[in-house]
């Protein structure tokens, strides 16, 4: 279990959590929970340069879920800072980040699915994060799944003036991490990205760490 963590909340105060459940994401798989209005979900990428594929949805209505084109209108920017809000496809905020060790993350690109590794060749099957996705909330989220853009935590994406975009090494050092505060009752999910073909898991894909934290009392 993590220990006690504690947030800077914009330099106004510092607020104390405590863990309450821990989960090892393992490299190529998937993850998904609940997670309660008012807990917090700290995501860690243990061993650097790993990318995280991260969605989630609304626990009581699932069509709504969090939304990168809604986030980005909200908050002017591709990806909010700590303070702001990812936001849902019912323009209303779902998690605020609250802390960001690395501040590099992507809303732009797709999840890899099957038809991705089939392009690079790969004969049959082969993990991937839509695949990852599906089969961790099949059991919270009944029937066939749409799946939204994730926010692809720690992934480099870069968009230059000239409307480039490039997808570069991953920045994210051993231990960084993100803390994301739920809004409203949600379902969380996330995928240690199983890519070995490009760089967003560093050539080598490996786990990520989930943790739930509460306010400590
Ligand atoms: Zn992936």
């Amino acid at each position: 279990m993590a220990d006690r963590v504690e947030i800077d909340l914009n330099g106004k105060r510092r607020l104390a959590l405590d863990g309450v459940h821990q989960a090892v994401v393992a490299a190529r798989t998937g993850w998904a929970m609940v997670l309660r209005a008012g807990q917090f979900l700290r995501i860690t990428d243990p061993c650097g340069k790993q990318a995280g594929d991260f969605w989630a949805f609304n626990a009581a209505d699932p069509d709504e879920h969090l939304s990168a084109m809604h986030t980005r209108v909200w908050v002017n920017r591709l990806c909010p800072r700590p303070g702001e809000s990812f936001h849902s496809s019912h323009r209303r905020p779902i998690l605020q980040l609250v802390a960001d060790t690395c501040g590099v993350h992507d809303l732009l690109t797709a999840a890899c699915d099957s038809h991705r590794y089939r392009l690079y060749g790969v004969q049959g099957e082969h993990p991937s994060c839509v695949g990852n996705l599906r089969q961790a909330v099949a059991p919270l989220i009944p029937g066939r799944l749409f799946v939204p853009q994730p926010v692809n935590l720690f992934m480099n994406v870069q968009v230059f003036p000239d409307g480039r975009v490039e997808t570069g090494e991953n920045p994210s050092r051993p231990g960084d991490h993100v803390i994301l505060k739920a809004w409203i009752d949600c379902i969380v999910a996330l995928s240690a990205c199983p890519q070995e073909f490009n760089p967003v898991a560093g050539w080598y894909p490996s786990d990520l760490l989930v943790d739930v934290l509460e306010p400590a009392r």
